[in-house]
């Protein structure tokens, strides 16, 4: 049984980047619709008492609804935990990882952004460590880099949602803006801890 996990900020602390309605739907609705729903799917079955993390290393064998919540609820943990009021910039060995497999750090951010903004529909932009190389992959739905039958594996560093209901009160139509606006909120503290924790 999977419950919500709070938030370490209020709704109101990515203003303007993200707006306070966004945050609080995006966690008190959708995230939650994702949880409730993997609660009832895996209810009486041997998934029930297993971390999430061991559900999607084993994906390939479940249903689509339990794909699509576990997934939900993942990415959805992950997401809040890499953004943060106080955003920063990569450094030491993350900024040394990124300078190698990208060129720079500017390079990095627009190939990032390209890659955001191509996800056709709904779905996610990953940055992840594959094969100890830094590597950029959108997934589907709620795919993720964790599933057992990802096209694309590997250890998520960043992640950014680009379904519509992420952004669309704030940007309407203007994926781009809210892309470019995640530079601002993005964790690089967390990014650094992950990326030293891989
Ligand atoms: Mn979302």
């Amino acid at each position: 049984m999977f419950i919500l996990p709070q938030l370490k900020y209020e709704y109101g602390a990515l203003e303007p980047h993200i707006d306070a309605k966004t945050m609080e739907i995006h966690h008190t609705k959708h995230h939650q619709a994702y949880i409730d729903k993997l609660n009832k799917a895996i209810e009486g079955t041997e998934w029930a008492e297993k971390p999430i993390e061991e559900i999607l290393a084993n994906i390939s064998k479940l249903d689509a609804v339990i794909r699509n919540n576990a997934g939900g609820h993942w990415n959805h943990s992950f997401f809040r935990e890499i953004l943060s009021p106080i955003s920063g910039k990569p450094e030491g060995e993350l900024l040394a990882a990124i300078e190698r497999d990208f060129g720079s750090f500017d390079d990095f951010k627009k190939k990032f952004e390209e890659s955001a903004l191509g996800v056709f529909g709904s779905g996610w932009v990953w940055l992840i460590v594959q094969d100890g190389k830094l590597k950029i992959i959108q997934t589907r739905l709620q795919d993720n880099p964790l599933m057992d039958d990802a096209p694309e594996k590997g250890a998520p560093i960043l992640g950014l949602d680009v379904w519509e209901h992420a952004y669309y009160l704030k940007y309407q139509n203007k994926r781009a803006d809210y892309i470019s606006a995640f530079w601002n909120i993005t964790n690089w503290q967390k990014a650094a801890d992950l990326y030293g924790s891989r």
